[in-house]
């Protein structure tokens, strides 16, 4: 638990150390700028990086994003014991690129962890870092390996079983630049997921952004048709316990069961 804690911690957007291996290799393409330590693994990132910043373009904005736009400079080191992934976007008229720092296992880099952070480029392109921190992480987790979701999944379920829960008020208030932990996340990925449910992509980054600019209750009654933020916290809480027991009683049946809903996200 403690190590799932430190990964997905270190998958948060924020001040990290630089590359500092050998970055022999280099790629490039009109979207990306890639350093790795050899010229084979840079061709491979490049490659999934463009394949990834398609592929999650058309799944969350409902559409591609035009060549040139939003440039990340990806820097890529290998580790055996370390799965870390920063992202700085480019929130400042006056920065050129997105920057995007990996180190991981080599898998994870041409893998889930660089999906991770190449869902935080492509969200930090379309809406100029304006999205607030949970619906970033919310979207970016939907990325994570079975390892990393059963561990929120298992987050969730101890503030579920305390009950525990946070003031939903407080996470949608959450400023970028707060220290997150794994109950965050874990609260971030299960209102995302529920949200989601309720309806298309593009109406959570209305709710997103609105309610940023002006107030949860208004873009919850807008969007969403709740009738007061305690409103959508009690539905969130309760979809929240229904998808738990949900998965508790699949990984217990041996011939699994279904779910009556479908969704785009993993079980919480
Ligand atoms: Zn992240």
């Amino acid at each position: 638990m403690f190590a799932n804690a430190a990964l997905l911690l270190a998958l948060c957007c924020g001040p990290a150390e630089a590359a500092t291996e050998s970055t022999s290799g280099f790629a490039s393409s009109d979207n990306f700028v890639v350093y790795a330590p050899t010229q084979e693994l840079a061709d491979e990132v490049l490659k999934k990086s463009e394949q990834l910043r398609t592929k999650l373009a058309r799944a969350w904005l409902d559409k591609e994003l035009a060549p040139g736009v939003g440039v990340a400079m990806i820097y890529v080191s290998l580790s055996l014991t370390e799965d870390t992934g920063f992202t700085w976007p480019k929130d400042d008229p006056a920065k050129k690129y997105h920057s995007v720092t990996l180190k991981s296992s080599r898998d994870k880099v041409v893998g889930v962890t660089l999906a991770h952070e190449l869902t935080h480029v492509i969200l930090a392109t379309e809406f100029g870092g304006r999205l607030p921190r949970w619906a970033d992480e919310g979207i970016a987790c939907f990325q994570n390996d079975q390892e990393l979701r059963n561990s929120l999944r298992e987050s969730l379920r101890g503030l579920s079983r305390a009950e525990r829960w946070p003031s939903l008020e407080a996470v949608l208030r959450r400023p970028g630049n707060t220290p997150d932990n794994q109950e965050f996340y874990a609260v971030a990925l299960s209102l995302t997921q529920y949200l989601l449910e309720l309806d298309e992509p593009s109406v959570f980054f209305q709710f997103a952004l609105e309610g940023k600019d002006q107030g949860w209750e208004h873009a919850a009654q807008r969007h969403y048709k709740f009738r007061s933020l305690e409103d959508l916290q009690q539905r969130w809480q309760s979809w929240a316990v229904k998808s738990l027991r949900l998965a508790e009683r699949r990984a217990a049946s041996p011939i699994g069961i279904g779910s009556a809903r479908s969704s785009p996200a993993p079980a919480p």
